[in-house]
């Protein structure tokens, strides 16, 4: 048995419900790898052996240790025995989006993906603090700081979902790195990396958590009409 383990639906985002509706110290007793973003959408969190780390606008990286910090969306897994070594020699997402996820037969799973070494140029995208009233995560996305580097260390860490859920967080990849150096990172929109070594896991059970104490999730109105492309166009990569 391996669990992808969802807290809220990347809906919540679209709809600019961004009061976080989880704790990290409950996060954390789902997983201790996994990605996701702060209340106000403030930047980017990645998660490491159960190490926190936030992006924040300015693209500085801060290192948390409050347990009862929230978040209103994340994604997070214990690797299971399902998980199996990976080698890429060269690596992008046109090399995920076709022949990995041809080779790995992605089409209707979820997976993980973890990769660590040296990425001759990452692109990332940082999610800016909001304020009340919120902006949805669409609106947001459309002027949001970017950052590149070229030539860091460091890893890469997501999830794959098939396109049949992405109704409830974003289809395909979903990705965030963090430099070695924890001096770069983001949501991951571009990349080029060689010789890279990490570990890939396709997941037999989805756990879907849902705030249901949180008024505004039980009674905001959801639409269908725009979400799917609301949520590609916010959540996209690059290339
Ligand atoms: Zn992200």
């Amino acid at each position: 048995m391996s669990n992808l383990f969802e807290h809220s639906t990347i809906e919540v985002l679209i709809a600019a419900k961004l009061d976080g509706t989880i704790t990290l110290e409950e996060l954390l007793k789902h997983g201790n790898y996994g990605l996701g973003t702060f209340t106000g959408l403030d930047g980017e969190v990645i998660i490491l052996d159960n190490d926190v780390y936030q992006v924040d606008q300015t693209g500085t990286v801060n290192h948390i240790t409050d347990m009862s910090t929230t978040l209103p969306f994340a994604s997070v897994h214990t690797p299971s025995i399902n998980e199996q070594p990976l080698k890429l020699a060269k690596a992008d997402f046109t090399l995920l989006n076709q022949a990995f996820a041809t080779e790995k037969n992605l089409k209707n799973v979820f997976a993980a993906i973890k990769l660590h070494g040296t990425f001759n140029a990452v692109k990332v995208r940082v999610a800016p603090k909001q304020e009340k009233p919120y902006p949805s995560l669409l609106a947001v996305t459309k002027n949001q700081p970017i950052f590149d580097t070229k030539d860091v260390t460091g890893t890469i860490i997501g999830y794959y979902a098939p396109e049949l859920f992405g109704n409830v967080t974003a289809a395909g990849w979903h990705l965030h790195f963090l430099s070695d150096d924890h001096q770069f990172g983001g949501h991951l929109l571009s990349f080029v990396g060689t010789d890279l070594e990490g570990s890939f896991e396709v997941f037999d059970g989805l756990e879907q958590h849902f705030p249901i104490s949180d008024p505004e999730f039980r009674n905001h109105e959801i639409d269908l009409t725009t979400l799917k492309a609301a949520i590609e166009e916010s959540e996209g990569f690059q290339d």
